[in-house]
């Protein structure tokens, strides 16, 4: 089925957007609002719309993938009329709100609309690597579900647009986490002269290694038992994250990517929480 497609932004991703549409047969029809970044994908067939008006009313399939939300609502408000009878598919990253919000402005023009979270990042998309999120129109889902897993694998999270920013944020949330652990490791080891590249193979390691006490701590926070299978309590834990911020401190290291976690850890301590694990922390963040 290659039916057509109109993508609004050609930024680093929606370049690889519009490159696995057209590669995958799919008639493609393009804008971005500064001029010139079509070009590549004419040569491979696009067509280069005049404006966004002109680009929405092309086909029944509008994906847009630009900065923000803001910039969403520049391109998308003053062609609102253009959007009756269209299905928006938005790949554009924002919060579970923005999406909502979006959502029913959608409606409102008399289109269907699915949000969407592109877990991958430009090279990725079209390859095994890539998997995006969708939720919102289930029939609009169903319906080009084809053209869509051209980008990568499609998963549908329900009819609550909000759902797919939810999960892509979380994990975004969890990546932002690993970063600031992993920049902050190579940054320790550098104040001894290890290269950053001949650290990294053990440290990838490890933290492959380390992602399997994830299900254990989900079991943990579904159930409210955090003293079930605990083998690292979170009294030991906090102790020994006192040596995590004096070493960088000793070390010429600001502590300030890692930092954040210790005075949780001493606040579920002093509640008399250390011999549960450490994800009895999530008890904290919730307001
Ligand atoms: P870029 O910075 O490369 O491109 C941004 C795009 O947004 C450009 O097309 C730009 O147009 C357009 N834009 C920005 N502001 C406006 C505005 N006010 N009106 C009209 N157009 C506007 O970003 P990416 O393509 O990399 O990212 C696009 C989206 O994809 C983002 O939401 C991002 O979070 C998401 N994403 C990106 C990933 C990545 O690794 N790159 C991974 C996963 C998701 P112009 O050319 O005119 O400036």
């Amino acid at each position: 089925s290659n039916s057509p497609v109109t993508l609004l932004g050609l930024g680093a991703m929606g370049k690889a957007l519009a490159t696995a549409f057209l590669t995958g047969g799919h008639p493609t029809t393009v804008w971005n609002r500064t001029p010139g970044k079509a070009e590549p994908l004419v040569a491979l067939g696009a067509t280069d719309a005049a404006g966004a008006a002109e680009a929405v009313a092309a086909n029944e399939l509008v994906v847009v993938c630009l900065l923000d939300y803001a910039s969403v609502r520049d391109v998308l408000g003053p062609v609102a009329g253009a959007l009756r009878g269209r299905t928006l598919v938005n790949l554009t990253n924002g919060t579970p709100a923005q999406a909502r919000e979006m959502a029913e402005w959608v409606a409102a023009q008399g289109a269907a609309y699915l949000d969407g979270g592109i877990m991958a990042i430009p090279p990725g998309i079209g390859t095994e690597h890539a998997f995006l999120l969708y939720s919102g129109d289930q029939g609009a889902f169903d319906t080009h579900r084809p053209v869509l897993e051209r980008l990568g694998r499609a998963h549908f999270l329900g009819r609550d647009a909000g759902l797919a920013p939810l999960f892509d944020i979380a994990l975004l949330s969890g990546m932002s986490g690993m970063i600031a652990g992993a920049l902050h490791a190579l940054a320790l080891v550098g104040t001894e002269n290890v290269a950053a590249t001949e650290f990294a193979p053990m440290l990838q390691g490890w933290i492959t290694a380390m992602t399997i006490g994830i299900p254990l701590y989900a079991e943990q926070i579904d159930s409210g038992d955090y003293a079930h299978g605990v083998v690292s309590n979170v009294g030991m834990q906090a102790a020994a994250y006192v040596n995590l911020i004096r070493a960088a401190e000793d070390q010429g290291i600001s502590p300030e990517l890692i930092a954040p976690l210790k005075p949780l850890m001493d606040r579920r301590v002093a509640a008399g929480h250390a011999h549960e694990d450490l994800s009895g922390l999530v008890e904290l963040l919730r307001k």
